[in-house]
């Protein structure tokens, strides 16, 4: 089957969530099964600079928006894993220095950038040879796509996949006669959401299927609670939740560079202890059992939990290395934490990749409260480094943690609930042979996109 891939992100040049790292890997795992795949991007400056055998082709397009008409040239080039790359050059919206915005603030243009980016990608799709039968098109950024295709009648077949339902593409009605579409599409049985526009809504009714990252936030975001206002739209929909694999090569505790010793499932008692003697003597921390934190410090990962919860876990004489950014009054909590135990806790504000490989290897709990969480990939990390992942029972995190087998798992939104899990670890941690059981049940799984795959053949199939 010949497939494209449309997004905004791809890993590593192009990123800010998980996002990019699907998009590096489901292409990639699809080609290795014989597929046509290729994947078309917006040619950002950071990819202009770093993809791979970046080289200019003849095709160039011709978009439609608003009252503009607009020309693109399109550049080809190779992922990290070899799949083919075309990138939609308009400089005065892609190049730039970040993806949507600077310093919180999302660029003013962001609706006339991605209805371009979509124009295009059809338009693109149409000259390909071989022709793609697919157009697998993710999160608001491309999901205008299929209500462009099927107004034109094109013989594509099309796949939205949400990645985080938070993130709409939500303008003004005034946007709207970017789309060039008719009024008709401006009701609320198409883009219209009280009176606004809304992009990825629009994916969700026209897309031939719709996939989510986890069967569990499949389950969730019909709901009026997990639906972030278009649960309505999504039970139009032919929905199937597929859970996210992880780069296994980047993500391997045998081979990862970052850490100060390697180590597999036979040497994981050594292994972690000298990654955890490092990790203590990095950040000048006590001995005791050692929690681990990476993340997005924002309201959807629950760290206010973690910060109501602390304090009697500090007690217990654990320790905490915690590495985000985010939201401002979660990274002052974390310092001043950090400053007021310094020989138990450690900050570090800002995106720092190596550390987190060596959180992941040094670290004994891994947490990962989270309110909502579409797939999460933090615990699949943890259970292939040997490091006991203590999650909300949500979204994917509830279908990737199996509780007292894999991990820990909680239900209540609150911090008694985290509290009790992570107590119910800590005691675990104490029983060295059982807590190597639980080590060895996650290093032993396979967490591959291979494994993927047929999932996502099957949606393909079933398009009509
Ligand atoms: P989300 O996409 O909601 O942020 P995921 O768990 O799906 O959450 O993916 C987050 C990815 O970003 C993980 O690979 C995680 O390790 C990484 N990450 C998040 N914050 C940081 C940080 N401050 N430094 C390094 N890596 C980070």
């Amino acid at each position: 089957m010949n497939i494209l891939f449309a997004a905004s992100e791809l890993t590593p040049y192009a990123k800010t969530g998980g996002l990019g790292d699907v998009l590096a890997g489901l292409p990639a795992a699809l080609r290795a099964r014989g597929h046509g795949v290729a994947v078309a991007l917006p040619l950002y400056r950071r990819l202009r600079a770093s993809l791979k055998e970046l080289q200019r082709t003849p095709l160039t397009l011709s978009v439609e928006l608003g009252r503009r008409s607009l020309s693109a040239r399109v550049w080809q080039g190779v992922s990290r894993e070899g799949v083919t790359v075309f990138a939609i050059e308009r400089d005065e919206f892609f190049d730039r220095e970040n993806l949507y915005g600077v310093n919180g603030e999302d660029y003013f243009d962001n609706a006339p950038r991605f209805i371009f980016y979509c124009h295009a990608v059809m338009e693109l799709a149409g000259m390909l040879n071989p022709r793609p039968e697919v157009l697998h098109v993710n999160d608001w950024q491309a999901a205008l796509i299929p209500l462009l295709v099927k107004e034109a009648r094109l013989p594509f077949k099309t796949v939205l996949t949400i990645h985080n339902l938070a993130y709409q593409g939500v303008f003004p009605a005034a946007e709207f006669a970017l789309t060039g579409l008719a009024g008709f599409y401006f009701k609320p049985h198409a883009l219209e959401y009280y009176g606004r526009m809304n992009l990825l809504k629009g994916g969700i009714l026209f897309a031939d299927a719709v996939t989510t990252v986890s069967p569990g936030y499949a389950r969730e975001i019909l709901t009026e609670q997990y639906g972030c206002g278009v649960n309505g739209a999504l039970k139009q929909s032919v929905l199937t939740g597929i859970l996210n694999g992880i780069d296994t090569d980047l993500w391997n505790p045998a081979t990862d560079p970052w850490l100060v010793a390697n180590y597999d499932a036979r040497r994981v008692t050594a292994g972690k202890r000298k990654n955890k003697e490092a990790l203590l003597r990095e950040f000048g921390l006590a001995e005791g059992p050692l929690l681990g934190l990476i993340s997005r410090l924002t309201e959807q990962k629950g760290i206010e939990l973690i910060l109501a919860a602390l304090p009697e876990l500090l007690s217990r004489g654990v320790g905490l290395v915690a590495l985000g950014s985010g939201d401002a009054q979660y990274e002052e909590a974390l310092r001043k934490l950090a400053k007021q135990y310094p020989r138990q806790v450690a900050a570090r504000i800002g995106f720092d990749e190596q550390l987190a490989h060596r959180i992941e290897a040094g670290a004994d709990i891994f947490l990962m409260p989270s309110r909502f969480e579409p797939c999460g990939l933090n615990q699949f990390y943890s259970m292939r480094y040997g490091t006991v992942p203590v999650v909300r029972k949500v979204g994917g995190l509830g279908d990737s943690v199996e509780h007292g087998r894999t991990g820990f798992t909680f239900s209540g939104h609150n911090p008694e609930s985290f509290l009790e899990a992570t107590v119910s670890a800590l005691e675990l941690f104490g029983d060295r042979k059982r807590w190597k059981e639980m080590q060895m049940a996650g290093m032993r799984q396979d967490f591959s996109w291979e494994r993927r795959v047929p999932e996502y053949e099957r949606v393909y199939k079933t398009l009509k």
